[in-house]
């Protein structure tokens, strides 16, 4: 590798180093558990210690850690895109390397979508969390409407296919950033990316080394913002578990199986594939990818652990960088297999719940806007779950609904982002191996 790939590389392991030592997810884990016991204690519907207001209060209050800690991720995470995005491509080698690791990997990364919501659906029709619930606690929840504020206030627009796909390409790439449409954005970076490539290198430098300065630097702040990640878990979950009570938290505890299973099938496929179509043995592949994902369980973002995987996937399995710096930073914001079969597990639980009957063809339907949704929900934090809200829409669920599972997201959130980023390192092996043909 050229030196100063060497000296980026350094730079962001020092910035990574943190998350990766101390055994922090076993420290946010903890802080998981310490939560709902705190919640639970003070919560009005469980042991009510303090009486209801001040239960609320102390609610706000242990959470704000987590709102930092969410609101650090969410800052950098258009910038980190924008930069390993255009170095991904910029530094991948050539126009024909591109075109050739393009057509393969597209129609592998939704392959791979498909055959994961498939797993959560054929779950979530075997096991059934939907009927386990009380019918009183689903209006209750569209009452409540505690879900208000994740709900977008625009669904999808009934926009023709042309016109969306003629949307993709931002027009005002300013305006992509500040609405946050990560499609565009990627789009608008693949396009910098391949202008580079196109460039003389003289001329093409200064704007690498600020994309190299870009990645770095938002890789620092996450760091800062890993430091009070255990915090954050404890005030997230203690403030959801204080709102919501003990109860909703029981009664979805199958509908958390559902899902967990069904991610851990889906990990299953990935060693699977591993096995059957990459150089890699299974034993080997599980070592190299473990940093990449306890960042990813650790910070519910597969955006920001993207620098990891790529370091990762370089360093630990020998990935070539004309492959990892591609597929990892692409596969990063379009290919989300733990978030496309949670969204399509959480629909059709929601239909159970709410009495929607799904007919086959409305079945295949929401298996198109899943794959289609998972390929547009951003790589940050508990996004998921919002665009949740216009696949639901769609197929006739109240999308306040999404007050009922909202209490346990953040726990599936770091399991499903753990999913999507074991996904990227599975497709970079597999890439490297058939191009390698
Ligand atoms: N947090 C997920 C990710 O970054 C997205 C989601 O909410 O499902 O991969």
């Amino acid at each position: 590798m050229p030196a100063k790939q060497s000296a980026r590389g350094k730079s962001l392991s020092e910035s990574t180093q943190f998350m990766i030592s101390q055994h922090l997810w076993l420290r946010i884990l903890a802080g998981m558990v310490l939560g709902i016991i705190t919640g639970l204690l003070l919560s009005p519907s469980g042991f009510a210690l303090v009486e209801a207001n001040m239960a609320f209060t102390i609610g706000e209050w242990i959470k704000l850690p987590g709102v930092v800690f969410l609101g650090l991720i969410q800052m950098v995470i258009v910038p980190l895109v924008i930069c390993s995005i255009i170095l991904g491509i910029a530094e991948s080698g050539s126009m024909e390397m591109i075109r050739r690791l393009g057509l393969r990997i597209i129609p592998y990364f939704i392959t791979t979508t498909v055959i994961a919501i498939s797993i959560g659906m054929a779950l979530v029709h075997i096991i059934h969390p939907g009927t386990a619930i009380d019918p009183a606690l689903a209006e209750m929840s569209l009452a409540s409407g505690a879900a208000a504020d994740s709900i977008p206030s625009h669904t999808f627009n009934d926009l023709t296919i042309p016109q969306r796909i003629a949307n993709l390409i931002p027009t005002n790439p300013a305006k992509a950033e500040l609405e946050r449409n990560m499609l565009q954005i990627v789009i608008a970076s693949m396009l910098a990316g391949l202008a580079l490539l196109g460039i003389e290198d003289k001329t093409a430098k200064p704007f690498k080394d600020l994309c190299i300065a870009g990645q770095v630097l938002s890789m620092k702040i996450i760091s800062w913002g890993m430091v009070i990640a255990p915090f954050a878990a404890f005030g997230l979950l203690g403030n959801i578990t204080i709102r919501i009570g003990a109860d909703a938290l029981v009664s979805v505890g199958l509908y958390m199986v559902t899902v967990l299973t069904a991610l851990a099938c889906m990990m299953a496929v990935y060693l699977l594939i591993v096995k059957l179509f990459s150089d890699f043995n299974i034993r080997q592949f599980v070592s190299g990818i473990r940093e990449a994902q306890l960042i990813a369980f650790s910070t519910s973002s597969s955006a920001a652990t993207m620098p990891v995987s790529i370091q990762c996937a370089e360093e630990k399995l020998d990935i070539r960088p004309d492959v990892s710096r591609f597929v990892i930073p692409l596969g990063a914001t379009i290919n989300m297999d733990g978030t496309a079969l949670y969204q399509a597990v959480a629909a059709v639980f929601l239909c159970q719940v709410f009495g929607v009957d799904l007919s086959p063809g409305e079945l295949v339907l929401l298996m198109m806007t899943t794959v289609g949704a998972s390929i547009g929900t951003p790589a940050t934090p508990g996004v998921g779950i919002v665009v949740l809200a216009t696949i639901l829409v769609g197929i006739g669920v109240p999308a306040e609904g999404i007050a009922l599972i909202i209490g346990v997201d953040r726990i599936l959130d770091m399991c499903r982002t753990t999913v999507n980023v074991t996904g990227d390192l599975t497709a970079s092996a597999v890439m490297q191996k058939w191009l390698s043909k």
